[in-house]
């Protein structure tokens, strides 16, 4: 148990690991993508913004150089010499105005690989302007021919040399623009591919994160909560594996229980019930060799899967085995059952599952034996129970149940005082007797739909003829202890009886004591219900159980019936059977109960019976289980004159 605690912890330890790293991954993934964009905006935008910031700047230079000619020229083709110092004006403010853009495109230019054309530009521009002051001052003396000598001869060259160079780095700037608008798309395409990859890796990291939380799941899920060994999900599948593989023959199937695990329970409490389950799984696990399998099958139940040359060997390890207790200091031997059925080639797990199981169940009626190896004979029992599954659900619909009538007795005065109903199944043409399906619909937790069937063919039966006019007696209908698993037992009971409008007073639930009542508060409760709604109850086949008396004392039950065996028993009669009989008898009447006794075959019984001071009696010797005709005519006539 240790282990397996500690494994479970590893897991979810296991799964929080990988969804921490799968969520930190993604995490990164997402940052870098970020990142890469935010470098690419900012490193080339701002080489892009640089560079057009120059461009302008040489544009509104060559503009206002433009302007500046415009003014020369206007100031020596001026008719009128007095609008010349309003020309010289404007012009030296444009001048001032290059310079500055001068200045500024100076700064942004310094120390970077473009300022040799700055330095043409401002030389060139510096050599205009002085030309320029030359050219007015001819201009101003009127010595117009000179002014436009010089104009056409050096400034022109000034001017083309400044539009050169800025023509030039113009192109270098577009260039760079150019270059880095490409460099930009090509970083792009690059960071897409990059996201692709990076999400390639999200994608791989998130599937193998579920691929592994899967497997941990898968893991967890076919694992024994209790016992942390493998369940019937995870034995089944390797079953399949080995089907697959064709080595199936090579096994063995061993159904395992406890013996007088309940007693453990009983006695000990839960807790130390859990304890054994616990500590037989770990000496079953530890009794396995390579490539077999062990599992736990619900309650104290095992099913295993072990190499046929080994089965004699493992199930020596189950002999002498010892467990601890909580709170007791001696070690307590455990006995266990086994069935054991040797795989053939065209098995498959289920079949093998069904047959040790069987075997098993076979080991549990025998109560000598310790293991029991799978009958051919069994399979009859195994296609008997498939049978019974198969057709059960149909047969309800198609009312192919019938209920038979036994009837009770008051051998005092041998007249009909009651009547037991129990079901048949007529199947193929043929009556089935209840022992043949109903331990099987037990077992498998599907009998409580038949139980309320039957009584509600019961209370329909009454209805029908107290309406024809005839006196119905009392009519008791059995009830698995399964049942008390359903808190609505008892409305559904009563809805029943009240929907046919039937008296309380003509109906009687039989609980079944022999098996043993998991829940007593549950039985008790509903008990106390049935009886507060007149609906009288009566423990059925008292004596063949071993908490009998307890239940005597804790169920406040209206009617006790005293199992066949009782009279069987007398048979091979000795005074200690008949004194015993006699004792229970009183004891049931003292507590206020009243007493029928089952399975009355002879006179010799019913004076016994009666000698003993139980006087109601159901047997083969007045009636066998009636069908509803021949039960009918019992109910017009119901004085027993031959057998008195
Ligand atoms: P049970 O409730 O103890 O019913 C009494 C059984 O003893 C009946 O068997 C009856 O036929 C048999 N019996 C009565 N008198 C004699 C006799 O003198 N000698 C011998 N040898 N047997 C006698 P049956 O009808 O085969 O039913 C067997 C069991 O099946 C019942 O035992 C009851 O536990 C169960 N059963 C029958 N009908 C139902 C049902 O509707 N629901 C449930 N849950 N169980 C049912
Ligand atoms: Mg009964
Ligand atoms: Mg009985």
């Amino acid at each position: 148990m240790k282990n397996f605690q500690n494994r479970k912890k590893q897991m979810s330890l296991r799964v929080a690991v990988i969804t921490l790293l799968s969520a930190l991954l993604c995490v990164a993934g997402l940052f870098k993508l970020r990142f890469n964009t935010q470098a690419i905006s900012k490193s080339y935008l701002s080489v892009i913004d640089e560079d057009y910031a120059n461009v302008r700047c040489m544009h509104q230079i060559s503009h206002l150089m433009c302007e500046h000619q415009m003014l020369v020229f206007s100031h020596l083709l001026a008719e009128d010499p007095e609008s010349r110092p309003r020309l010289e004006e404007s012009a030296s403010e444009i001048e001032g105005r290059i310079r500055e853009q001068l200045a500024s495109f100076g700064e942004s230019m310094k120390n970077s690989e473009y300022e040799s054309y700055y330095h043409e530009i401002y030389g060139g521009l510096i050599g205009y302007f002085k030309n320029v002051e030359v050219i007015l001052s001819f201009s101003r003396k009127g010595e117009t021919a000179t002014a436009s000598y010089y104009m056409n001869s050096s400034l022109k060259e000034y001017i083309s040399g400044v539009d050169d160079s800025m023509d030039r780095l113009d192109q270098i700037l577009e260039g760079d623009m150019e270059a880095a608008r490409n460099k930009i798309e090509e970083r792009t395409r690059a960071n897409n591919r990059e996201s692709v990859a990076i999400l390639a890796v999200m994608i791989a990291a998130a599937a193998a994160s579920v691929i592994l939380c899967t497997r941990i799941s898968e893991d967890a899920a076919g694992t024994d909560l209790l016992t942390g060994m493998a369940n019937v999900d995870r034995f089944k599948k390797y079953g399949e594996g080995l089907e697959k593989n064709g080595r199936i023959g090579q096994y063995s199937g061993v159904a395992v229980s406890i013996r007088n695990f309940r007693f453990i329970n009983q006695e000990y409490g839960s807790k130390a019930g859990d304890s054994v389950l616990q500590q037989f799984a770990g000496i079953l696990t530890a009794a396995l060799s390579p490539g077999e399998i062990a599992a736990r099958n619900g309650a104290d139940n095992y099913i295993l899967l072990i190499k046929k040359d080994n089965v004699r060997d493992f199930l020596g390890k189950l002999k002498n085995v010892e467990v601890v207790l909580p709170g007791v200091e001696e070690k307590h031997r455990l006995d266990s059952r086994c069935g054991i059925y040797d795989a053939r080639d065209d098995d498959t797990v289920s079949s093998i599952v069904e047959a040790c199981v069987m075997a098993l169940a076979e080991a549990r009626k025998n109560n000598m034996a310790d293991q029991m190896w799978f009958l051919q004979d069994m399979q009859g029992k195994i296609l008997e129970r498939r049978e019974v599954l198969n057709r059960y659900t149909a047969a309800l619909n198609k009312e192919d149940f019938q209920v038979y009538y036994q009837p009770k007795v008051d051998m005092r005065s041998n007249t009909l005082c009651g009547s037991e109903a129990l079901v048949r199944w007529i199947r193929d043409g043929k009556v089935v007797p209840p022992m043949d399906f109903i331990p099987i619909l037990e077992e498998e937790g599907r009998i409580v739909q038949l139980d309320y069937y039957v009584l509600e063919h019961v209370c329909r039966d009454i209805k029908g003829w107290l309406d024809a006019g005839m006196k119905p007696v009392k009519t008791s209908s059995n009830f698995s202890k399964l049942h008390l698993r359903d808190e609505g037992f008892a409305d559904k009971v009563l809805n029943i009886i009240k929907r046919y409008g039937v008296d309380g007073k003509y109906i009687e639930v039989e609980l079944t004591e022999s098996s043993g009542y998991e829940d007593p508060e549950a039985l008790e409760s509903f008990v106390a219900r049935m009886r507060s709604e007149g609906i009288s109850i009566s423990i059925d086949d008292f004596g063949t159980g071993y908490s009998s008396l307890s239940m005597l004392k804790d169920v406040d039950a209206d009617v006790v019936k005293l199992d066949r065996s009782f009279l069987t028993g007398l048979e091979r009669s000795n005074d200690l059977t008949s004194r015993l009989i006699a004792n229970v008898v009183q004891m049931i009447k003292d507590l206020n109960r009243s007493v029928i006794c089952e399975g009355v075959e002879t006179r010799e019984q019913v004076d016994f019976l009666k000698g003993v001071g139980c006087f109601i009696g159901q047997g083969f010797l007045y009636d066998r289980p009636l069908p509803k005709k021949d039960y009918e005519e019992r109910l017009k006539s119901p004085v027993y004159g031959t057998v008195a």
